[in-house]
């Protein structure tokens, strides 16, 4: 069995785990790029102590390499927890992140998101550079 086999993916306007990724069809070479990355952009996922999303990692492969850059991970560590019990807490992370890259080759990006109860889930989104 590899990773890969256990990593689903799906249309994310259908399925509420799939990370989205916002950015740019194309940027100038080397210049900043906002990126953004989130699960339930569409759908909602529950965010609850008990069912949520822990983590989206973004990675970069540049079409000139065989191998993968990652570029960022971002973690989600409030969940509701709380001394009153599960999701009595104030604070909740809501799955949400801006990366800043700098680009100098077209490529994709690949975002992977965890859900604590659904496993891995991925997508990625083609990158030109002028
Ligand atoms: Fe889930």
């Amino acid at each position: 069995m590899k990773l890969g086999d256990v990593i689903q993916s799906a249309d994310w306007k259908a399925e509420k785990h799939v990370p989205v990724i916002n950015a740019p069809d194309s940027v100038k070479a080397g210049e900043k790029v906002t990126v953004e990355v989130c699960v339930g952009k569409e759908i909602e996922h529950p965010n609850t102590t008990e069912h949520h999303i822990r983590w989206i990692k973004l990675y970069f492969k540049s079409e000139n390499s065989k191998f993968v850059t990652e570029v960022g991970t971002y973690q989600f560590d409030a969940h509701g927890e709380s001394t009153e019990g599960p999701n009595k807490g104030s604070a909740y992370s809501e799955p949400w992140a801006k990366a800043v890259l700098k680009l100098n080759t077209a490529g994709t990006l690949i975002a992977v998101a965890y859900c604590n109860i659904h496993g891995l889930w991925e997508s990625s989104r083609r990158i030109t550079v002028e």
